[in-house]
């Protein structure tokens, strides 16, 4: 597989052809068992929901249909329906999918993974599937060819893989520093624009990048970083891992797994570069599937804050200083941490300790109601505090009891002063949920990331999907501003 790049830069028919060759001769091919026992199935029957990284073509990436597709997506559901188990994908991104099996959010994970001695202590693997490397990558108009070029200079690497720890073994040698993003479509991006001299992602993926026409050249050799498997907790799921193994040995033998890598590694040729509108012709059904839960999303949040908000801003003007304690205490913790360690610890955090795992919708929606819930409190308790006292006083001596005083007189008036800020806080919350793409909500901007990693075409798509966010919550503004006028003049 070494030097398959090299050649195909000179012909790419002939080299697809060797690499097919070299494919189906390499170790891994030769080293086939003998299908076991067909009878004896020890996952059969079972369900088990298997974590994997977002953009790591072309092992596991998006097809233009949005659904996942790669080498270790097709394996697995060939091994699943070889051992008569069911699987169901979430497609996290690598560290967090390595985190969701920790905190038994998932029973596996296959994610062109390493078995390395290090994870071997945590994790049990699965035989070994494909064998790979890790590489460094530079723009292919850079003035950097070897390694010794990245002195003084930026690599970008990728959080929790094994290719930042072989960049962080050899950055004090070349003389470069490391920055981590938590995706291959990021780490891309930072070195197309110029942030970052070069790159470091595994080996088959930086040379299919190439094969599909981005503009990265290889830098130095590829460096060994032992070969993929699948993983679970250590000691749990044997039977899944006996059963992957039994599988994997069956497609070895009956040609199904050479059929599979040949399908993602030959001669499929670069990808023709389409136009603006062809591009946004091609993108946009999964970008509206996207923006269909990002309205979701946002909608249940705004929905449960307001609740939350006037529930609190009331026990915040009560007077009754433990209801006012509880809703401060309330308001400080939420207002008080940054919205994604709430995500990170109602997703990994929570589920880790409790073993109650949630799914990234209901992990996003709370952690973005509780949120926004905090600032409605406070949005509340302004409001009303902002009432002229003598409203009330006057109410009051004029016979109404309290409820009526405070229904009929100071809410009324309250709301008006209440009503910007809420809508205010509506726009926030909606454009918040682009943050839930980290636990893999299918929402607008998690699927700008994943046609991003199949095209590379950060450019055009950053520009899309933010020209639909500017308009949909243009939108959102203006429904609010008539509701506003309608009912508050
Ligand atoms: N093979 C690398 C690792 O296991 C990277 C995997 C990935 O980025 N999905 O660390």
């Amino acid at each position: 597989m070494r030097h398959i790049l090299d050649r195909q830069r000179r012909a790419p028919a002939v080299v697809a052809l060797v690499s097919l060759l070299l494919m189906l001769a390499s170790p891994f091919a030769r080293a086939a068992t003998p299908a076991p026992n067909p009878n004896n199935k020890p996952a059969q029957g079972k369900h088990y929901v298997v974590g994997t990284d977002t953009t790591f073509a072309p092992f596991e990436f998006r097809s233009e249909s949005g659904e996942m597709v790669g080498i270790d997506m097709d394996l697995l559901r060939a091994v699943a329906k070889d051992q008569g188990f069911s699987v169901e994908i979430r497609s996290l991104g690598f560290d967090a999918a390595v985190q969701a099996l920790q905190s038994k959010q998932v029973d596996a994970v296959m994610a062109g993974m390493s078995i390395t001695d290090a994870r071997k202590k945590v994790f049990d693997f699965s035989d070994a599937y494909y064998d790979s490397g890790v590489q460094f990558a530079a723009p292919k108009a850079s003035s950097v060819a070897k390694l010794e070029d990245l002195r003084g200079k930026r690599v970008a690497v990728k959080t929790g893989t094994a290719g930042a720890d072989y960049a962080d073994s050899v950055k004090g040698q070349y003389g470069f520093t490391t920055v981590a993003f938590s995706q291959t479509a990021d780490m891309v991006n930072d070195v197309t624009a110029g942030s970052s001299a070069a790159y470091v992602d595994d080996y088959p993926v930086v040379a299919y990048s190439i094969q599909q026409g981005a503009p990265m050249k290889l830098v130095g050799d590829k460096a060994p970083a032992g070969s993929y498997g699948v993983a679970v907790n250590k000691g749990t799921d044997p039977e899944l891992i006996e059963a992957f193994n039994q599988g994997l040995a069956n497609l070895r033998a009956n040609g199904q797994y050479d059929q599979i890598l040949a399908k993602y590694l030959g001669a499929q040729g670069t990808t023709q570069r389409s136009g603006f509108f062809a591009l946004l012709a091609d993108t946009f059904p999964t970008l509206m599937k996207g923006l269909a839960i990002t309205a979701a999303a946002a909608a249940l949040s705004i929905a449960i804050a307001m609740v939350l908000g006037i529930a609190f801003g009331f026990l915040k003007v009560s007077g009754n200083p433990l209801l006012n304690a509880i809703a401060s205490v309330y308001v400080w913790i939420f207002r008080g941490t940054p919205v994604l360690v709430q995500v990170f610890f109602f997703y990994f955090g929570i589920p880790a300790v409790t073993g109650v795992t949630l799914t990234a919708l209901t992990a996003g929606v709370l952690t973005l109601s509780l949120n926004a819930g905090a600032y409605m409190t406070e949005i509340v308790r302004g409001g009303i505090q902002g009432v002229d006292r003598g409203q009330m006083e006057a109410a009051r001596s004029l016979g109404l009891p309290y409820m009526k005083s405070m229904t009929k007189v100071v809410l009324p008036q309250a709301i008006k002063i209440m009503t910007p800020s809420f809508i205010n806080q509506f726009i926030i919350t909606l454009k918040d949920t682009s943050l839930l793409a980290v636990i893999g909500l299918a929402e607008l901007t998690y699927m700008g990331q994943q046609i991003i990693a199949r095209n590379f075409r950060s450019f055009e798509m950053w520009l899309i999907i933010g020209v639909i966010y500017f308009i949909v919550i243009g939108l959102l503004t203006v429904a609010s501003n008539t509701v506003d006028k309608r009912f508050n003049k």
